[in-house]
């Protein structure tokens, strides 16, 4: 039988706010333990929330960033559970109204085209603090404990673990590009659970989804997916669906590449959720409205701008602006004026290739986007070939010099001067009486030994565009 895949995901980013979501203390990283805490978010009865404005602001920006309906009034409800690191035994979240709504976004194929995928609604709530197991000991550090995360869910819209894939990060482009979170997969600040199911194809029913948690990076969303449906697809063809797939969560193990039990999945009624009555139904005024409206240039809009400017072709433009580090550097390469299709071969193909190699990336690049661009500049202007701008470009990696420079140093320099390339062609022609005879009597095929002599007589310094014109001139 064949099988479809039917993937949702759930997105937890964590908001970059300089204070928690419901007080005043700080949402700094690696402090002591417990040492940013107060009685909001250490639960204390008595204390009272008042919500964070900027988080407030971070997810309107996010849902007009995805076309999503804004809900002007939303409201913040408890989500009952039990666990040391939640010491007021419930969660603030959103349940029936959250401050975003439905709304989309593009993933883009390699072909060029892209595919929408629904984003169900985001919400606002707060995250727990840690459990540290150890010496016998199991400590809890609130430090985290009430720092705002806007938890983003999909439909069950993607087909394949590369379609998740390339929705997680465009989801982590956007949040990107709008400046909301640090979204940092291995610290958590962006972290995902993936929901799989299988089904015949054809059929239109969701079957029975499996949720997969602690998945901290781009690869292992696809490997555990992968892992998954394998579970799934195994367990159906033999006969033993209904026994061993039910609705659970499960754990990634990267290490054995297996998904294991985690719990059986709560259904939302086991956490009874209701309206905090601590807080007032959040709203999105006039100001707020306004202060949102000018979000950044996003992805896909500056991939339209770069196909049609800068005249790349839609794949190269989804892959340089799928990070903002590299959007940028992109753009500063092509203020010196140089084609679209070499700044991207120089820089996707011949730069990056270095720096992969060096562990490095475009914000830590040794060639800066201006130096490339002046070396994109001397081989379209002819001064070096393409080939020697390898050379130049290695050379630059390692000195820190000016491509000038480095052309001199190496003495790389293209010789395009008429006088001096017909010398080497009269030299070149002088030598080899028989094939000039040979060549005038008709055969034309003799051209490319000619090109070829006076390139190796000028040890490969002569512009070859040049070398052709003139020798047909010369041969004529
Ligand atoms: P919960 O918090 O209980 O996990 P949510 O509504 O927050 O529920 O998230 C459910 C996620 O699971 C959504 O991303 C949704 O698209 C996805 N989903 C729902 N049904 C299926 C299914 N049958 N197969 C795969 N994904 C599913
Ligand atoms: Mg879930
Ligand atoms: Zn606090």
């Amino acid at each position: 039988m064949e099988f479809e895949v039917v993937i949702g995901l759930e997105v937890h980013v964590q908001l970059n706010t300089k204070s928690k979501m419901f007080c005043s203390c700080p949402t700094s990283f690696g402090d002591e333990p417990n040492k940013n805490t107060c009685p909001v978010c250490l639960g204390l009865p008595g204390a009272l929330p008042t919500p964070n404005k900027e988080a407030l602001k971070k997810a309107v920006m996010f849902g007009k960033a995805v076309g999503s309906e804004i809900n002007r009034k939303s409201i913040f409800d408890r989500k009952n559970y039990f666990y040391p690191d939640l010491p007021s035994g419930y969660q603030i979240s959103q349940m029936p109204i959250p401050i975003v709504g439905l709304g989309k976004l593009n993933i883009d194929y390699e072909d060029g085209t892209s595919r929408e995928i629904g984003v169900t609604r985001a919400h606002l709530e707060v995250d727990a603090g840690k459990n540290i197991h150890g010496d016998g000991h199991s400590k809890v550090d609130l430090n985290r404990a009430g720092t705002p995360l806007l938890e983003i869910v999909s439909e069950p819209d993607m087909r394949s673990s590369d379609e998740a894939v390339l929705y997680l990060k465009k989801l982590h482009s956007i949040v990107k590009y709008l400046g909301i979170s640090d979204a940092n997969m291995q610290e958590g600040s962006f972290r995902c659970d993936a929901n799989v199911s299988i089904r015949p194809k054809g059929d239109e029913k969701l079957y029975t989804r499996v949720e997969l948690k602690n998945i901290n990076s781009f690869k292992f969303v696809q490997k555990a997916i992968e892992t998954e449906i394998e579970r799934q697809t195994e367990a159906w063809e033999d006969g033993e669906y209904d026994d061993v797939i039910y609705q659970e969560t499960r754990l990634y193990d990267s290490a054995k590449n297996e998904t294991r039990s985690m719990r059986g999945k709560e259904e939302a009624a086991d956490y009874r959720y209701f309206p905090d009555p601590d807080l007032l139904e959040m709203v999105v005024d006039e100001d707020m409205e306004k202060e949102t409206d000018n979000i950044p240039e996003l992805p896909d809009e500056k991939k339209e701008r770069y196909i049609k400017d800068f005249k790349v072709t839609a794949y190269d433009a989804s892959v340089i602006t799928m990070e903002i580090e590299t959007a940028n550097f992109f753009e500063d390469l092509m203020s010196k004026g140089v084609s679209g299709k070499n700044a991207v071969t120089w820089m996707t193909v011949e730069l990056q290739g270095r720096l992969n190699k060096e562990g490095l990336a475009y914000e830590n690049s040794p060639v800066s986007a201006e130096k490339l661009a002046e070396l994109v500049v001397r081989i379209e202007d002819g001064t070096i070939s393409a080939k020697a701008g390898k050379e130049v470009l290695d050379y630059l990696m390692e000195n820190e010099v000016s491509v000038d420079e480095s052309i001199d140093k190496l003495g790389l320099k293209q010789v395009s001067d008429d006088g001096a390339i017909f010398a080497i062609i009269d030299e070149v022609i002088a030598a080899n009486p028989d094939n000039v005879e040979r060549y005038k009597g008709g055969q034309e095929k003799l051209f490319g030994f000619f090109v070829g002599q006076v390139m190796k007589a000028s040890k490969g310094s002569a512009n070859p565009a040049k070398v052709n014109q003139l020798l047909k001139e010369r041969l004529k």
